[in-house]
């Protein structure tokens, strides 16, 4: 079980104008595990048929790969997350699905420098005779970008925007978020809008400033989910880390030696993106076939 902590403040009391822009999102709360291509996961084992072949990067282009030299050719895709619709039915599963996987390129691409996703719609029923063991990761890929297998408890929370909180509201809340941050120390953007850490739905974790895509339908696409390093930013965060954690971040220090447990708590797949940052990928639910897009950014 992982539980957030709710809101300290009730935010649509004292910030009533935040209140049309509410979304739940869903926390996936990864922890290391050693789930089955048969679960829901992070970094484990896919549900994949045999008779399919397992991707390989589509091709860098000629600025991509530059963390490697020679640029490589042939990488396989590594599976970054895989859900399935009695976990997270709030995915927009096109008709006849039931499966989502995430894999990516754990080489940089242009135009971030970052890994390169791939999205993968599946009916479990129709997988047939599956992969026994998923290709080992290209020897050069770096563990920063290889996700290690977690299992996953997907925990439902309301959030509200920040980054993406249109400029017209933030000036009507100003007051209050700036009275609430000195009488009581929760802040706004922090504390009470947008959950960090690996999820589905809601808002995406911007670290920057919002770059939504669009489809080529002419729709803004919707967030499908975001994959981040850290599940949380700091051991002493006040509102997102988990109430069946806390006990076990005694004594954390961003020093704390590797076998502190906090480090695994925070950092559950051992990703590095960038500067602790995020990749944010992106549906059209307008088009049947989920035309995808992703952005990356850091801090
Ligand atoms: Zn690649
Ligand atoms: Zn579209």
């Amino acid at each position: 079980m992982h539980t957030t902590a709710a809101a300290p403040i009730a935010v649509p009391e004292v910030f009533p104008q935040v209140v049309p822009f509410a979304r739940t999102t869903v926390r996936l709360h990864p922890r290391a595990g050693a789930p089955t291509a048969g679960q829901s996961s992070m970094g484990g084992p896919l549900l994949w048929p045999t008779d399919e072949p397992w991707p390989i990067c589509s091709g860098p282009d000629p600025y991509d790969h530059s963390d490697i030299a020679p640029a490589a050719a042939d990488v396989p895709l590594v599976p970054v997350l895989q859900l399935f619709a009695e976990d997270v039915p709030e995915l927009p599963f096109p008709a006849g699905t039931d499966l989502l996987q995430v894999l990516w390129c754990p080489f940089d691409h242009m135009p971030w420098c970052s890994p390169r996703p791939e999205l993968r719609w599946r009916s479990r029923d129709r997988v047939g005779e599956r992969l026994e063991e998923m290709p080992a990761p290209d020897q050069e890929a770096e563990d920063r970008h290889l996700p290690d297998s977690c299992a996953l408890d997907p925990e439902r929370v309301t959030e509200y925007p920040s980054h993406d909180l249109p400029r017209e509201v933030w000036s009507q809340i100003g007051d209050a978020v700036a009275r609430v941050q000195r009488e009581s120390g929760w802040q706004y953007d922090w504390d009470l809008a947008v959950a960090p850490g690996t999820k589905v739905g809601g808002y995406p974790g911007w670290t920057q400033v919002p770059d939504w895509p669009e489809c080529g339908c002419g729709a803004t696409m919707e967030h499908l989910l975001t994959i981040a390093g850290w599940e949380f930013d700091r051991g002493d965060d006040k509102r997102w880390l988990p109430l069946e954690d806390r006990p076990a971040m005694a004594g954390w220090d961003f020093d704390a030696d590797d076998e502190h447990p906090w480090r695994r708590i925070q950092n559950p797949a051992g990703l590095m993106l960038g500067d602790a940052g995020g990749i944010y990928l992106f549906v059209c639910t307008r088009c049947p076939d989920r035309p995808f897009d992703y952005r990356f950014d850091c801090s």
